[in-house]
């Protein structure tokens, strides 16, 4: 089972609070942790079912396909990706790490307004490619990523027992939701009662808790002991970014807190997610007075993103005096 380590962060404090930081980005340096996790469950299935051609879907910066193409490529699946945008992106970030894995002929660009097609054309071209074959949605947000997934929660128990602590508060974000689904089905599998405050970044509230309820049937089915789904529901909060709302926005306040993380806690963390997530649990914490005890944020990783914002980081160096 993947194991990452915990320690206390300065960025956030607060009187009569503890906060952690779980490093699931120390799990790999191409793959961000989140995902390896998912991959672990995964890449199993793909070899086991001998797929031969994966059609993979998402952004063009997706840490998903530039993380999931590493272990297609290692296992002689090739992939073939339809990727959101009217016209080739720049070669930056994780689109530069995909085009290094993936050869162009193997990508198809969808117009954004017809994005809301792209599963039924990811479909339909599977269905041209020699079997077995597999379709993998948006962030790999399907049923074989699930035993993956869960091992954050399992992962989460292991960190209180060798440190012997309860969290009480646990903040994670969402994109597709499975990596959140997997903390938040693996802790209440293992009875951990602890309050999960889930910052969505790509989905909304009411397709999260759908999303939730269809992996939670599927496990109570695989489970012999019962797990109730006011056991799930209980102790969630949602949020929604309050700074540069839209997925994938990015702004000065968001590099200025990449950098702050940096200075004060040695963590490289990305614009699109984790430095995100700090910014919003910092200000969850502060002013919410019910927010006390051990908490918890989860660093799923994503750290390669960096690679698509170094003129917005140096820019952002520059306008704190930090650099001349
Ligand atoms: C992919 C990713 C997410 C989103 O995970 P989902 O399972 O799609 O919700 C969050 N944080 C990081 C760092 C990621 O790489």
């Amino acid at each position: 089972m993947l194991h990452s380590r915990i320690h206390p962060i300065k960025f956030i404090t607060k009187h009569g609070c503890c906060v952690y930081v779980k490093r699931d980005d120390e799990l790999g340096f191409g793959i961000s942790g989140s995902k390896l996790r998912k991959y672990q469950s995964l890449i199993p299935y793909i070899k086991q079912q001998s797929i031969k051609y994966a059609v993979l879907i998402g952004g063009a910066y997706s840490n998903n396909i530039a993380g999931l193409a590493q272990l297609l490529v290692e296992n002689n699946v090739v992939p073939y990706l339809f990727l959101r945008g009217d016209q080739v992106p720049l070669y930056q970030g994780n689109f530069l790490l995909t085009s290094l894995l993936v050869p162009t002929e193997q990508i198809n660009w969808v117009r954004r307004e017809n994005w809301k097609y792209v599963d039924a054309q990811a479909e339909a071209f599977l269905y041209t490619l020699p079997q077995p074959s597999l379709l993998i949605p948006e962030g790999a947000c399907m049923l074989e990523a699930l035993p993956g997934s869960l091992s954050l929660g399992e992962d989460i128990v292991r960190n209180e027992c060798e440190h012997e602590l309860l969290f009480d508060h646990i903040f994670i974000e969402a994109g597709t939701g499975l990596a959140a689904i997997g903390l938040i089905l693996g802790l209440r599998k293992l009875k951990r009662d602890s309050q999960i405050h889930i910052l969505l970044l790509a989905i909304n509230e009411a397709e999260f808790l759908e999303k939730l309820g269809g992996f939670y049937k599927h496990l109570v089915q695989s489970l012999d002991e019962d797990l109730s789904w006011e056991e799930i529901r209980k102790g969630l909060y949602f949020y929604m970014p309050t700074t540069a709302a839209s997925f994938g926005a990015t702004n000065q306040k968001v590099f200025k807190t990449i950098i702050d993380i940096a200075r004060q806690d040695g963590i490289l963390t990305d614009p699109i997610y984790t430095s995100k997530l700090f910014l919003e649990a910092q200000k969850i914490i502060l002013t919410t007075p019910a927010i006390t005890g051990n908490i918890l944020l989860i660093h799923g990783g994503g750290g390669l993103g960096l690679m698509g914002y170094q003129q917005e980081l140096e820019k952002q160096l520059r306008k704190e005096k930090l650099i001349k």
